[in-house]
């Protein structure tokens, strides 16, 4: 018998109103009480992952350490928690499909009918207690995303009503869903909550808490209208008002006791309430923080969620250097030689996104030669990196025509070029290089005096690679491969150490900075930031 807490987050009403953050906030508060706790989520699309799906659709891919492309809601969760997730935690509709269609090829089924229930329920199923039974989380904590009522979730929801009835104590759902303000009318309107609820208690789900997202404060009779209409204990109905930072909602859901109700509904003792000291000091220095850091972001998504992790790692690493930073979007498609100067106007530091594909690469381009010959702190990651060695190749090794395989496979100066085992690849999900690898600094570089170690663990995302018959040349005119792989010996870090800062990472730091722990190389990039303004 397993002694693990299943907690269920389901949404209603209308899509984002933040069940990663809400999971997240439980999942962080109930840590504090001492708990081992894990985050999953469960997307109702068919995609194997997220990992082929274009930005604009599903905003930034996370990478779990183990190469699992996810959900950007893992950022949330490690994040939040700073625990590490891994393809346990990350699951699709597709993926669930994928592994009984697998057993039903492989005879697994012993000549039955495969149908959605029972198989693809039982499926989802596994996939949540594997994470109690395997690896003996006090709480699993699993978001499903989507709105109840589409289509695509009905087998998950399916999956917790049977879960929650053979769990009995040991499970609970917690939906979230939102409580509109109808200005002309001058009223906070409950309706749309009643009728989520009851879509969920029509397939047999009947939620323990609920989370009503609102823009206004709800009122003590709000409160207990809904209690009493949805068959909710009063004290167990929450409001999630909008604040300044989604960092602020775990301290607004432990005033209002999401975690007491938790412990309380699965027959648990609750104890005094945690302090969440580091937490609130970090929010009390983000509060404090006026002053202004301004870093500009070449890139070619225009969408807030397309580089979500970075976003979060500079913000917070503004706030562990008593800053407010403040984030604007150039668009690399329309930066030219003659408006760079201008387009780049007023910012203390440039981050030259990552990306696939063609678009926009030249703007990167001259973006990145724009701030190596005005020595502005520069940030190239992933993609970025390898525009910035193309740039130095371009412009100061004297090969014109240098460029990246992956945008001119006849270049004659392949300075990126495809990585070996990436050759032979025609499928394009789950196959790139992806997931935590290990890197070894040079000693007395400007990374090693960042990380203050030699061997550091980063993840990665991509298929081209620094061509390291280039290192020399490289070398000798003063962009230095200071990062290298111990086994494959490939280039993860250039940098040109006369400049103030200007470093460029195959790898992608941000997956790894934290709230708790912000990740060394964005703290650096803003205290220099800072210094140059
Ligand atoms: N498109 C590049 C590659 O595959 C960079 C990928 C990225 O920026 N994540 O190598």
């Amino acid at each position: 018998m397993t002694h693990t807490k299943y907690i269920f987050v389901t949404g209603g009403v209308v899509s984002s109103l933040g069940k990663g953050i809400i999971s997240s906030s439980i999942g962080k508060l109930l840590q504090a009480r001492g708990y081992n706790i894990t985050i999953q989520k469960f997307d109702p699309y068919i995609n194997i992952d997220p990992g082929t799906l274009n930005p604009y659709e599903h905003g930034e891919c996370y990478v779990t350490v183990d190469g699992m492309e996810t959900d950007l809601d893992l950022g949330h969760y490690e994040r939040f928690t700073g625990i590490q997730t891994t393809k346990a935690n990350s699951l699709t509709t597709g993926r669930i499909y994928k592994a009984v269609i697998d057993k039903e090829r492989h005879g697994d089924y012993l000549g039955k009918t495969i149908q959605v229930v029972p198989h693809i329920t039982d499926e989802i199923k596994r996939n949540v207690k594997l994470l109690g039974e395997k690896y003996h989380y006090d709480f699993v904590i699993t978001e499903i995303g989507g709105t109840i009522g589409d289509i695509e979730s009905a087998p998950f929801m399916e999956a917790i009503r049977q879960l929650r009835w053979e769990l009995g104590k040991n499970a609970i759902n917690v939906h979230l869903t939102y409580v509109p303000y109808l200005r002309a009318a001058g009223e906070l309107k409950t309706k749309p909550t009643q009728h989520s609820v009851k879509e969920l208690q029509s397939v047999g789900i009947q939620p323990d808490i609920l989370v009503l997202r609102t823009e206004k404060h709800l009122s003590d009779e709000i409160r207990h209208k809904v209690a009493a209409f949805c068959n909710v204990d009063y004290d167990c109905v929450i409001q999630s008002e909008d604040l300044p930072s989604i960092y602020e909602v775990p301290v607004n859901m432990q005033n209002q006791g999401i975690d007491t109700a938790i412990l309380r509904k699965m027959n648990m003792e609750v104890g005094p309430t945690p302090e969440l000291g580091p937490w609130k000091s970090f929010l009390d220095r983000r509060n404090k923080a006026t002053k202004e850091v301004h870093i500009g972001l070449v890139g070619k998504y225009d969408l807030q969620d397309a580089y979500k992790s970075i976003r979060e790692s500079l913000s917070q690493a503004g706030v562990y250097n008593d800053h407010k930073t403040v984030l604007t979007f150039i668009n690399s498609e329309d930066i030219t030689e003659d408006n760079v100067a201008q387009k780049l106007a007023g910012q203390d530091g440039i981050v030259i996104c990552p990306g696939f594909g063609h678009r926009g690469i030249e703007g990167k381009i001259i973006a990145a030669h724009y701030t190596r010959t005005h020595d502005i702190p520069t940030f190239g990651i992933c993609l970025g990196m390898q525009m910035m060695v193309i740039e130095f190749a371009r412009n100061v090794l004297g090969y014109t025509d240098a460029n990246s395989k992956e945008m001119d496979e006849k270049t004659p100066h392949n300075v990126i070029d495809i990585m070996e085992e990436q050759k032979d690849i025609t499928n394009m999900g789950g196959t790139m290089r992806l997931g935590a690898f290990d890197c070894i600094l040079r000693q007395g570089s400007h990374v090693f005096n960042i990380y203050q170690k030699e061997h550091i663990q980063e993840r990665h995302r991509h298929r081209y690679e620094f061509n390291s018959d280039y290192i020399k040349e490289y070398e000798q005119k003063g962009m230095q491969c200071v990062g290298r792989n111990p086994e494959s010996n490939l280039v993860e870090i250039v940098e040109i150490p006369e400049l103030k800062w200007y470093i460029g990472t195959q790898f992608h730091p941000e997956y790894q900075s934290t709230v708790l722990h912000p990740h060394p190389l964005f703290l650096d990039f803003i205290k220099t930031a800072i210094i140059n303004k």
